[in-house]
């Protein structure tokens, strides 16, 4: 029920205590309805308002009626009873903004116990860790890595490589031509190269001798993909020029190589190959290192090695001096200078360390695959 002030008749301290707690009761019970700004100032103008709120009334009704000896009394308790009224609105009106704000707190509520995105951290691809892990043990031996263009002419894959004219690897069913360049002569006609020592010939026109490079990349064969063979592949490969350069040197710093990558226990074995670059030229073989050599894994034929006990692992040889002869003005005369190179597939030798036996695995993106080698 709303309100209202009543006329006093009885103005004896005991009855204006009475009318007093009535009032106070009424202001406290109708602030704690108020809820937003507008029911807030309707409800001060309805106690505090000059010309007709309930205050004036209180003053008129009891202070005004009172009889002259109870006037001083009652002017007390109607001051005490405006103090208060005034001390209820105000406290009414910082209740309902904070009670506003704490409903926008909560509309705007964050919580900040719950777990964040992951965003998955990359790592290396097995085939570069293994490009990296070779060329890491090179640099222990004083040599840098260098690297070189993808797309290449004639002349530094094949023709300062010593490869003849007529070689089969010029052939379109084994090497990536870019097209239309017949009216180009051979030696400008661009491919993708198919190995990565065209980045010899580049390297030794730009740095003298004495020279060690590791070479790392991506080279490309018109071979279709099949568990062992890809169009795209990696190679990496070194070379060492100096004066006085002997296969004594190369084996030495092979065999340590191989020691390094695959452990100490691991031997190796030359035997007579044939490159364009290298004359003589050998393939190098590693014991295996899955077998021990014994060509068994416990009752079963060891698969890497094919029972042999060998597993082919890099070509290798000394540098032609006909490779010479193409970079002589560049400090490299071949009757001064010797040096050996080198050359293994990343891929293969990665297959062969994780055990993987598909190198198709390697380039299809599954995740699911590659999670493995993190
Ligand atoms: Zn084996």
């Amino acid at each position: 029920m709303t309100y209202t002030v009543p006329n006093l008749k009885d103005f004896s301290a005991a009855a204006v205590d009475k009318a007093v707690a009535k009032l106070i009761a009424a202001v406290e019970s109708e602030a704690k309805s108020v809820t937003s700004e507008s029911e807030w100032k309707a409800f001060r103008d309805r106690w505090m308002a000059r010309t007709n709120g309930l205050l004036t009334q209180v003053n008129n009704l009891w202070l005004k009626a009172a009889p002259k000896d109870a006037k001083r009394e009652v002017g007390r308790r109607v001051n005490e009873v405006k103090k208060r009224v005034d001390e209820i609105i105000a406290s009414a009106s910082e209740q309902m903004q904070s009670a506003a704000s704490t409903s926008r707190l909560s509309a705007e509520h964050i919580d900040i116990t719950l777990p964040g995105i992951r965003r998955p951290l990359g790592a290396e691809h097995p085939v570069i860790k293994t490009m990296n892990e070779i060329a890491s043990v090179f640099r222990n031996l004083g040599y840098s890595v260098e690297e070189g263009p993808e797309i290449e002419t004639d002349y530094y894959n094949f023709e300062a490589l010593n490869f003849p004219p007529n070689h089969p690897a010029r052939d379109t069913q084994d090497t990536i031509f870019i097209a239309n360049q017949e009216s180009k002569p051979q030696r400008e006609r661009l491919l993708l190269r198919t190995h990565t020592s065209p980045v010899q010939i580049r390297t030794m026109e730009k740095i003298k001798p004495p020279l060690r490079i590791v070479i790392p990349g991506k080279v490309h064969r018109n071979d279709p993909p099949d568990a062992s063979h890809s169009p795209m592949f990696h190679q990496i490969e070194g070379l060492a020029v100096d004066t006085n350069i002997t296969f004594g040197d190369l084996k030495g710093t092979l065999d340590h190589a191989m020691k390094a990558l695959f452990g100490s226990s691991v031997k190796t074995h030359f035997r007579p190959s044939f490159f364009p670059f290298t004359e003589p030229s050998a393939e190098m073989m590693v014991s295996c290192f899955i077998c021990g050599g014994s060509g068994q894994r416990g009752s079963e034929p060891c698969r890497p090695c094919k029972r042999t006990g060998w597993i082919e692992i890099l070509g290798c040889g000394m540098v032609d001096p006909n490779v010479f002869e193409f970079v002589k003005d560049h400090g490299y005369d071949p009757r001064k200078v010797s040096g050996f190179a080198f050359g293994m597939g990343a891929d293969r030798v990665a297959l062969l360390k994780y055990g993987v036996d598909d190198i198709q695995l390697f380039f299809q993106g599954d995740v699911r695959f590659l999670r493995q080698f993190v």
